[in-house]
Order: structure tokens, then C-alpha cells, then sequence
């Protein structure tokens, strides 16, 4: 990393939104341009939690559609008058649910990409009938197989896989995962690479601000990156 640049991260809260996207959107190309897989470029998927609509809009305005929170509440405080006045826009949940909360999911995103266990999928799956409304989902995948994170175990995605499919009739799309935090992520990457070919899925959501160059060199189709567009969050 050149000494430039590496003033430029530390300087976050400094850089405009503008001057951030340009970044980060080099910066998936390049690593796109150079993966030995030959990679298409991946969707953006900006994660505003934290940021309110003031700090949302002007990475609209510069062409982000893909936006990420990980709370339902949250999302329903800020998004519905976001939505309305911006309908091109895409929502991502990315954040762990819980069933009681999986009607104002199926409401307010247009992707669920956090279906985790059975029973997420079973109420997801019920309140989809219900509102007559489907958001793709993918299916979070524990790949670190770490106790206290969420998703499916990767020897039991494929049987997840189905039941979602053809029993509750998900409209499954691919597969995310939010690797170990304190390891190198590159072998996970690979290893969801390898399921996600194996199921034949589309989409592949992986790479944080941390990592989404390297997530991309392994095959994401998208990335959700968060600081490095909106600098540190507030606690
Ligand atoms: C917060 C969050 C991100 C973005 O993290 P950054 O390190 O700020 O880019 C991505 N994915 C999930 C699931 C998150 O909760």
C-alpha cells in the first residue's frame, strides 16, 4: 500500500462520500480485473446501519442502489421514506433474525440474506404466503463453525438447501457468511466458493471493509462493506 493511500485510511472521517465510493469502487474493480477466476465485478452492497437518511443519500445520489442493515427496527425507522423517494433502491437485511420479527422483514427488505435456521425460514417462508411478497434470501452459512455465530453448518447446507427449496419453496438465490474475525479469511472465501458452485446458486455475499478485495479474488458476487464507505460507525 503506498504511503498515500495509507494516509487516506486513516483519514476516513475526513473523506467525502464521494471520494470514499470512488475508492472502494477501484478497488473492486481492480480486484475483480485481476482474480486468476476472472470475476464479473460485484454488486456494491453499501451497509448504512448506524448512519441516518442525511449520511444515506448522497451515496444514492452517486449510484449506489444496494444498501445493507442489519436491524428490522432500525431499517423501518429510516427506510420506508428512503424507499419511497428513491424506488430504485435494493434493501438488504444482513442482520440475525428472529421470527417474531420475520413479517416486517418480508415488508421492508428485498433481500433477506441472513435465513439461518429452520425456523427463520419456516416464518419467512409463512409470512411470504401471508403478504404475497418475495424477497430473495440466501442462506447464512457458519463457515468458521464458530458456537456463538449464526448460520448453517457447511455439512449441512446442501440439506438446508433443499428443505428451503422444495419443501417451504424459498426463493433461495445463494449463499452468505461472515467469517472468523481474528484468522485469515481466504480459506473460508475458498470453501464458499466451493459450495456455492456445488449448488449451483447464483449469488455469493461476502467481503466486509476489511476484506472484500480478497473476498472478490474467491468469487463474491457481493460485497457489504459499511466503514470504509461511512467511516466509523457511532457506537
Ligand atoms: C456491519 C456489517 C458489515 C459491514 O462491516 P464493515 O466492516 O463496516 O464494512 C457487513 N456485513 C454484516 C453482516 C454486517 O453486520
Amino acid at each position: 500500500m503506498s504511503e498515500k493511500a495509507f494516509m487516506v485510511n486513516n483519514q476516513m472521517d475526513k473523506e467525502t462520500p464521494d471520494s470514499a465510493y470512488t475508492e472502494v469502487m477501484e478497488k473492486i474493480a481492480c480486484a475483480a480485473t485481476t482474480s486468476a477466476l476472472a470475476v464479473p465485478e460485484p454488486v456494491l452492497v453499501a451497509v448504512s446501519k448506524t448512519h441516518d437518511a442525511s449520511a444515506i443519500e448522497p451515496f444514492i445520489q452517486l449510484g449506489v442502489r444496494h444498501f445493507g442493515e442489519n436491524r428490522v427496527q432500525e431499517a423501518e425507522a429510516k427506510w420506508p421514506a428512503l424507499k419511497a423517494a428513491y424506488p430504485e433502491v435494493v434493501l438488504h437485511g444482513i442482520g440475525p433474525l428472529q421470527s417474531n420479527k420475520a413479517a416486517q422483514a418480508v415488508a421492508l427488505f428485498d433481500v433477506i440474506e441472513t435465513i439461518d435456521r429452520e425456523k427463520i425460514a419456516k416464518a419467512v417462508a409463512t409470512e411470504m404466503e401471508a403478504q404475497g411478497k418475495r424477497p430473495d434470501c440466501l442462506i447464512q452459512v457458519n463457515i468458521g463453525e464458530e458456537p456463538q455465530k449464526a448460520g448453517v453448518v457447511p455439512t449441512e447446507v446442501a440439506a438446508f438447501y433443499d428443505f428451503c427449496q422444495r419443501e417451504l419453496g424459498l426463493p433461495i438465490r445463494g449463499l452468505m457468511c461472515i467469517p472468523p474475525h481474528d484468522q485469515p479469511p481466504a480459506p473460508y472465501f475458498a470453501l464458499m466458493r466451493q459450495y456455492k458452485d456445488q449448488l449451483g446458486v447464483e449469488v455469493l455475499s461476502m467481503g466486509m471493509s476489511a476484506d472484500y478485495e480478497e473476498a472478490i479474488a474467491f468469487g463474491a458476487t457481493h460485497v457489504r462493506v459499511g466503514t470504509a464507505l461511512f467511516g466509523e460507525r457511532k457506537a
